[in-house]
């Protein structure tokens, strides 16, 4: 692996080919047509090369956690991409692959015309591997591009212990990253490119069928709230800045209100850059303070998550954790439990605490689950399962499978925070051990707990969002 700039590798010692047709762009984690460092360096590969660009997508059927709910949020994004591209002069080719007996290979057959390949420099879930196998596969070079975060993740040359160590560090530099984002235009606008590989035409009314075609969960429908794609991740950030930014620093820890951005979903898969969100919540008519507590959880939280799933391969488990949490969690594994709940009694929200039960429904009915139950609900899991281990396990199954935000580099970090990961020890308790506690009768009396209880149960029969702050 050869260090190109701050934002890109070379992953395979591949030469580019000669007298190919176009360099490759595949998008994988950055949905959108522009904000996006790894198109910008495919672009100007093939400006130095006097090629057009192709960029392919595809969405297989057999990722874990694939789903109508997940299936169709990526859906959703596709055609405006289609048009996007076609106005830059870029060739845009969506590929969906329904079930075992689709065409396969297709990043390979794309690649053998390519002089080169671009691909996202995603840190977790199917991201890693994809980027191991396609080097494997493809006779070019392949180079991965940084464009989760508005800090290159290379910045950072190993993991940080938490937000008070990485959050200095970030602030020294932030002022040369924190800048309008340069499109860089192709010179080659050959946008008819011919690709060895089937275009899956996802217009609006043709997305049910497809969905309903492909061998995945059918049984976690389509969020009825949330919508995929880059206009509507802009029309939620405009709401955001304009109507819930100038009291964010009040509001975003109650859970009865629209009082946060709700951007995490198009964030994760990439509809949206956290660039573009920073500098539309900076530039905002908006009370400083109220600024710094968007930037921090956009900026500092979520650059911590990415360092973490970067430079920690143990991500995907409690061998991630702090030595002090593994040692309180030796010493706290044969606790009493006063509760304990199967995987499945947790997922139907058949617990005996209401509060905990709406967070549950939140995420199986909407595809998310606000920040400040989020904890709770992680904690709770910790309280009423046997072991830590099932805890986790349970956490990360249902936050991926129902959470549209889910796989991400925060809900990895999410879930292990409840048990201590970027947190200290605190007071000694039962089952707890140092970790720090939780319970939903202290909780619940921070918020209008009641109210959130009320609308989560009233999702099924009017799936909309919470009214906002009203002073
Ligand atoms: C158990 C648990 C599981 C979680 N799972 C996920 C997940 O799957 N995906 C996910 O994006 N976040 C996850 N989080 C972090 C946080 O709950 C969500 O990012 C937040 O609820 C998203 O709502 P929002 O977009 O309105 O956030 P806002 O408050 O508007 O914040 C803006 C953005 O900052 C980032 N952010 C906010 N809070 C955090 C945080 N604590 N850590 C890191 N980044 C943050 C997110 O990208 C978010 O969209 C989890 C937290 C916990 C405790």
């Amino acid at each position: 692996m050869e260090r190109i700039n701050e934002r890109v590798v070379k992953l395979n010692d591949a030469d580019e080919r000669q007298g190919a047709d176009y360099v490759l762009y595949w998008m994988q984690m950055y949905k959108r047509a522009d904000h996006n460092h790894a198109l910008n360096f495919a672009i100007e590969k093939a400006n130095d090369l006097g090629l057009p660009l192709l960029v392919y997508e595809g969405l297989k059927f057999y990722y874990p956690w694939a789903s109508d709910r997940l299936h169709t949020f990526i859906l959703e994004g596709v055609e405006e991409k289609r048009d996007a591209f076609k106005d830059r002069g870029i060739s845009y080719v969506f590929y969906l692959q329904k079930d075992d007996d689709s065409p396969k290979q297709t990043v390979k057959a794309v690649s053998e015309k390519a002089a080169l390949v671009v691909t996202d420099d995603y840190p977790c879930f199917i991201i890693p591997e994809h980027n191991r196998a396609i080097c494997e596969k493809s006779e070019v070079a392949v180079y991965a591009v940084d464009s989760n975060g508005i800090i290159p993740m290379s910045k950072f040359e190993k993991e940080n212990y938490a937000a008070y160590t990485i959050r200095p560090k970030i602030n020294k530099i932030l002022d040369e990253y924190f800048v309008t984002f340069e499109e860089i235009e192709i010179g080659n606008k050959d946008a008819g490119i011919d690709a060895d590989c089937p275009d899956t035409d996802c217009s609006a009314d043709k997305i049910e069928h497809l969905v309903s075609e492909c061998d995945i969960d059918h049984s976690v429908p389509a969020s009825l709230i949330y919508k995929g794609g880059t206009e509507n991740a802009r029309e939620r950030l405009r709401k955001f800045v304009e109507e819930i930014l100038p009291t964010y620093d009040k509001t975003r820890n109650k859970c009865e209100i629209d009082g946060s951005s709700r951007l995490s979903s198009y964030l994760h898969f990439g509809f949206l850059s956290s660039i573009e969100a920073a500098l539309a919540a900076r530039e905002a008519d908006a009370p400083e303070d109220a600024k710094d507590e968007f930037l921090e959880e956009l900026i500092v939280r979520r650059e911590l998550s990415f360092n973490f799933t970067k430079f920690n391969d143990k991500y995907d488990s409690l061998e991630s954790l702090p030595d002090w949490a593994r040692e309180t969690m030796r010493e706290h594994a044969d606790d009493e439990r006063e509760y304990t709940y199967t995987a499945k009694e947790l997922e139907n929200a058949e617990t005996h605490d209401d509060l905990w039960n709406a967070a549950q429904r939140e995420i199986v009915e909407t595809g998310e689950m606000h920040n400040y139950v989020r904890m709770l609900w992680g904690k709770n899991v910790i309280a009423w399962t046997k072991t830590y281990e099932e805890a986790f396990d349970t956490l990360v199954h249902l936050n991926n499978k129902y959470g549209l935000d889910g796989r991400d580099p925060n809900s990895y970090a999410g879930i292990l925070w409840c048990f201590g990961k970027h947190d200290r020890p605190w007071f000694e308790r039962d089952v707890f051990g140092k970790m720090r506690y939780m319970t939903s009768n202290s909780t619940g009396k921070k918020f209008g707990s009641k109210q959130y209880i009320e609308w989560t149960k009233s999702l099924k029969d009017d799936p909309s969002l919470p009214a906002t702050y009203e002073e």
